[in-house]
Order: structure tokens, then sequence, then C-alpha cells
């Protein structure tokens, strides 16, 4: 009873040469064993969008023991899903055994160690392209046969570029809110249009976002702002209204970073410098650190409470430790960042203090600093947006650029110029 439209090469246009040589090898064991496997998901939409695909999944009807005997480099993982890990050394593919949707299957079924199984009941091909979000991430591609393999109309919505749901979007988002996340991610990444009933539900759900867990929330941050499309994300978030489920705060501050004429201060100024920074090195290939993105989504909020305790009498440093706390109190509501992560952003927030100080031994130690080129990068945004002078930049960056004779010249310079400032020095009586 299956109505799977079948598409031969000629129409589809994959080179199967496109697929890493090792997917090839798993996908031709597993048939040669007698199994059905394809190529599925996010490789299969990304190579008829002539993309390179970051990740090769794959989908078999083979149980993760039956995987194993046929290919023995695997290595089963994961408790409620059970999914199979074929390793080429450090390098692995993911191959899952079909799945039936949630509905379908018995749900409460208790396995025999009192583990619910209901999320791993497997299915038939066609019952995996179903339990799939969106049409065009349900496609399979059949290497022997060079056939891409659609249950659900993915191939005709990509030609038309659109993102469509399998199913009733509602009941599908509500199943899994973070979809409404996944549907803005793959519109604004690979310039789909979200069709039109998919898209309307969205901003009446968005408040089911509340209930996702914060530890799930902040992988799908990252796959959000380090996709290299961080801005037209941010934007699509904040229309769709599901911005404020991620970072309450820096909504807020957006919202009100703006005047009566409707000029954008420097706020927004610095959220887009940093995310067009963010993109340009995602797109160079060069590393990205959450601790960046939390550094500027959370700034303005640091910098008012960091103002405020100051005011209250508290000695710099411990204003800043109190407001990065009272920030990330906040923040970890919505999304909870590993501590590694929250304390670079500290870090970065702290030594922003340090950079008017131009006598030498700071200086040297700034320089020195694990943090420093993190700090520096995100000093130069604040400059670039207004929020400090250009010139300290640009002292920055030549004083990286000299040896350590003209290090200790400019800090001479500086230190003596009136203009700069000096730390308070306490009174020796
Ligand atoms: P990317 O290129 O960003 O990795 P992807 O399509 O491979 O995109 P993954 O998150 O790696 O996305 O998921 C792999 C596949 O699993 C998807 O293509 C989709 O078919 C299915 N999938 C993932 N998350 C969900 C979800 N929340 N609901 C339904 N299906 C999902
Ligand atoms: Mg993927």
């Amino acid at each position: 009873m299956s109505s799977a439209t079948k598409i031969p090469a000629n129409e589809h246009g994959i080179n199967s040469r496109e697929i890493d040589k090792k997917a090839r090898t798993i996908l031709n064991s597993l048939t040669d064993a007698g199994y059905e496997a394809y190529l599925v998901g996010g490789a299969v939409r990304d190579l008829l969008l002539g993309i390179i695909p970051k990740d090769f999944d794959i989908a078999t009807n083979a149980t993760p023991e039956q995987i194993k005997q046929v290919l023995p480099s695997t290595r089963i993982i994961g408790r409620r899903f059970r999914l199979a890990h074929v390793h080429f050394g450090r390098e692995y593919f993911e191959v899952a055994t079909f799945r039936a949707p949630h509905n379908n299957s018995d749900s409460g079924l208790v396995g025999q160690h009192g583990r619910i199984i209901h999320d791993n009941v497997y299915g038939t091909l066609e019952e995996d392209a179903y339990r799939r979000d969106f049409t065009v991430n349900a496609l399979f591609y059949d290497l022997k046969n060079a056939e891409v393999v659609d249950f659900v109309g993915g191939v005709s919505d990509l030609k038309k570029l659109q993102l469509r749901m399998i199913g009733d979007p509602e009941v599908r988002y509500r199943e899994d809110p973070v979809r409404m996340l996944r549907a803005i991610r793959f519109a604004s990444k690979l310039g789909l249009k979200i069709e039109k009933e998919t898209e309307a539900p969205i901003r009446e759900l968005a408040s089911l976002l509340g209930n996702i867990a914060p530890a799930r929330l902040f992988d799908e941050s990252l796959k959000l702002f380090h996709s290299g499309q961080a801005i037209k994300i941010l934007e699509a978030l904040r229309e769709y209204q599901l911005f404020q489920y991620l970072f309450p705060e820096a909504e807020t501050s957006l919202a009100e970073d703006i005047d009566k004429d409707g000029n954008e201060g420097s706020y927004t100024q610095l959220v887009y410098a940093a995310l067009e920074n963010t993109d340009r090195r995602i797109r160079a290939d060069m590393p990205v650190t959450p601790a960046f993105l939390f550094a500027v989504m959370l700034w303005k909020r640091v910098s008012e409470g960091f103002k405020m305790y100051k005011e209250l009498g508290n000695p710099a440093l411990q204003s800043m430790h109190s407001a990065a706390s009272d920030a990330f109190s906040e923040q970890v509501k919505c999304i909870s960042v590993p501590r590694r992560f929250s304390n670079m952003t500290r870090e970065i927030w702290t030594l922003q203090g340090l950079f008017s100080f131009k006598n030498e031994r700071r200086v040297l130690r700034l320089l020195d600093h694990k943090r420093f080129r993190a700090s520096y990068d995100f000093m130069c945004l604040r400059a670039q947006c207004g929020e400090l002078p250009m010139s300290e930049c640009n002292w920055w960056t030549l004083i990286q650029e000299v040896d350590l004779k003209e290090k200790k010249a400019m800090c001479h310079a500086a230190s003596s110029s009136k203009h700069s400032r000096k730390p308070r020095r306490r009174s020796k009586n």
C-alpha cells in the first residue's frame, strides 16, 4: 500500500559521488546483507538543493543489533532512541532504524527493564517518512537504484522553495514546539518560504516553547545563531514572536532600544554588528563560541545592572559580578548555559572594564589574558556602535601588532596623556 513516488536520476540530478564515500560503504553493506538502507533527511534535501551536506544520516530496516552484525565498528547509543553509530576512527555516521510516528505506537508501553519504549517502536519506511517534521526533510535516497523516494511531496515543495509541515501543523507543533524554531532555521538557512498553513499557527503557539527543557533550547539556539544566517534568523524569530522565549532580556532591550522617530539605538547596532561578525566567521570556517552570543544578548541588561550596583556604592568588579549573576539567573530559566560558557561570558564582560587602563603592567597583563581576544573583539564592536570612542579599539589593535619596546612606548604615551584614565591610587596616609 506504499504511495511513494520514485524520482529517477535524470530528474533529481543527484550525483552519487557527492555522497560521502564512507556513507556509501554503509549503504552498500546493509543492502548487500539483504536490508533496506537509505540516505535520509538533511543530506538528501541539501544534495537536491546543490548544497554540500554537513552530515550523512542513514535510515534502515535493520535493528541496531543487526547493523552491528553487518558493520562491527558500530556502537549502539541512547536509551530512549536506540541509534547505531557506525565508526570510522573518530568519525561516525548515524544509522537509525525506521521508526513509527508517536501516535501510531502503543504509547506508554513499558519495556523489559521498565523503560518506556513508545518512542522507539520500529516502523516501515513510509511510517518513518511521516514521523519527520517537514516534507523536504522526509526524502530518502536509494543508492542502488539512484532514486529519490518521496512519500510526502517533498521534491515538489523543494522545487517551489517551500517549507511545509507534514500533517496538521498545529498538531505537529504541539507534539514538539521546537519544530517552530526548526521552521525558522530551515527557511532562513535554505532560502525557503514557510508555506501558509505551516506558518499560520506559529505566533499563537510560540509560548509552548516555555515548556521545552532549557538544555534542548541551548542546542537549538546554537543551531540558529551559528548557522551562518544569524541576522535573518533573529529577524524572523522576532517577527514570529519566538525570540522572547529564548532571550527574554534581549527582546525587551531591543524593543526598548528605539527612539520616537523609529531610529535604532546602540544596543541594536551592537547585536547586528555581532551577528554579522558571527555570520562572517562561520562562512569563513573560523571558530565561534557560544560565550560571545550570550555576552552580546545580555549586554544591555548587564551594563544597566552594573551601573546600578556601582551607584549603590559597590566596587566595579563586584558590581559586574552581581550584574552578571542577575542576568544569567534570569536567562537560564529559558536556555541553560553550560558553566564553561557562562564563565567565559562573565570574563568577557569583566575585562571590558580594563581596556581604559593604559599603564604598562596592566596592559601587558591584559594582552596575555586567555580571554583577551574575545574581550577585545567585543570591545571593538562596542566602539563600532558608538558606545566607546573608535580610538580605543584602534589603540588596542595597534598594540597587538608592535614589538615589546613599542608596546611600552605606547603605554607610556597613553598614560602621560591627560585624557587617559588612571587607576585610582589609595593615599599612603
Ligand atoms: P541540518 O542540516 O541542520 O542537520 P537536518 O535536516 O539534518 O538539518 P537534524 O536535526 O540533523 O536536521 O535531523 C535529522 C532529521 O531528523 C531531519 O531531517 C528530520 O527528518 C528529522 N527530525 C529532526 N528533528 C525532528 C523533530 N523535532 N521532529 C520531527 N522530525 C525531526
Ligand atoms: Mg543533520
